[in-house]
């Protein structure tokens, strides 16, 4: 996670600039936006340089919507670890009179939660979390496991912010490894490499770093200190608005994540997995900051790049 806090004066001064130029629009809800067209043509063309440049894996496409099965979120261990950033689906299952009174409490805006219950359902986290049981349900991985690809999939981050680069629904895109231990970090490597280069391709100013994931309250500090010390997780860093943001990141699981989700190798010991996810608006806001956000006048090499002449 790169930009911490809320958004200072010159991430509140460059939405401005990005709502007048038809890049962003607002919705009254901080970190919720409306995409304008040069900002999803962007968004777009990169994510297509992402499947060019993965072509050679010939990643497995597996989509999935913006809901998960709350069951799921549950097993993953996301709400011990990040309570604060979850989100789950409650809707309205009662009678008449109850329907009148959230009507009237909605008219109001007040407060209608109580009428409404825990839905089966819950804002995705992360895009990879439903490839994990959707591969388990396969039985044991096949001789040199897999690799996936999510797709353009929507995550939700309870994080509201005044900081564009802050949002708190947004696209990510993740590459994913199942495999040994040492299929998933020779491939991990691989992708540290791979994906500096893309980001550098387009003129972006680069910071690679050791990272760790928000974990939640005081045992949280621990895990994330361990998180590091073992190397878990790096972020490639850009500029946008001044801050250095995060705007890719590899996570190493080791066998957690396929121990949660029985997931198997083809000798039948607990897989490892690992995942390359990019912030396309995060990556999105980091070419209009380097760049200018006028696309007509990027450099011809980041058009070219991104091929937004095709
Ligand atoms: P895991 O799979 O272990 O949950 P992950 O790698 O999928 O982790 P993060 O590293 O937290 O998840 O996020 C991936 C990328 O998503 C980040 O590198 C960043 O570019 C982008 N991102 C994270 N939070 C936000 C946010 N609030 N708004 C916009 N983009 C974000
Ligand atoms: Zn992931």
């Amino acid at each position: 996670m790169g930009a911490p806090g809320g958004g200072g004066s010159e991430q509140a001064a460059l939405l401005e600039r990005l709502v007048a130029a038809g890049h962003l629009g607002r919705t009254g809800v901080a970190g919720l936006y409306a995409r304008g067209e040069p900002f999803e043509r962007v968004r777009l063309a990169f994510d297509a340089l992402v499947t060019r440049v993965a072509a050679p894996e010939a990643p497995e496409r597996l989509c999935f919507p913006p809901l998960i099965p709350r069951a799921m979120l549950e097993r993953s261990g996301y709400l011990r670890s990040f309570p604060h950033l979850a989100g789950a689906v409650f809707c309205f299952e009662g009678d008449e009179r109850e329907a009148a009174r959230l009507d009237e409490l909605a008219g109001a805006h007040a407060d209608w939660s109580a009428l409404t219950r825990m839905s089966d359902m819950a804002l995705a986290p992360a895009a990879c979390y439903p490839l994990y049981p959707a591969i388990a349900q396969r039985g044991p991985l096949p001789e040199g496991g897999v690799t996936l690809d999510t797709s353009d999939a929507y995550v939700f981050r309870r994080e509201p912010s005044e900081d564009p680069a802050r949002m708190q629904i947004f696209h990510m895109r993740e590459i994913v490894r199942i495999g040994t231990a040492e299929e998933v970090l020779a491939w991990r490597s691989r992708w540290r490499e791979r994906a500096a280069e893309l980001l550098r391709s387009l003129g972006l100013e680069l910071e690679l770093a050791l990272a760790s994931d928000p974990f939640f309250g005081r045992a949280g500090r621990l895990l994330a200190s361990q998180q590091r010390e073992q190397e878990l997780k790096w972020e490639l860093l850009a500029p946008v608005a001044g801050r250095a943001t995060a705007i890719a990141s590899s996570n190493y699981h080791q066998d957690h994540l396929a121990r949660t989700f029985s997931l198997a190798t083809a000798d039948g010991s607990a897989a490892h997995t690992g995942c390359m996810a990019f912030g396309e608006e995060r990556v999105t806001l980091a070419l209009l900051c380097a760049h200018g956000l006028e696309l007509s006048r990027w450099p011809a090499a980041v058009r070219d790049a991104l091929e937004l002449d095709a």
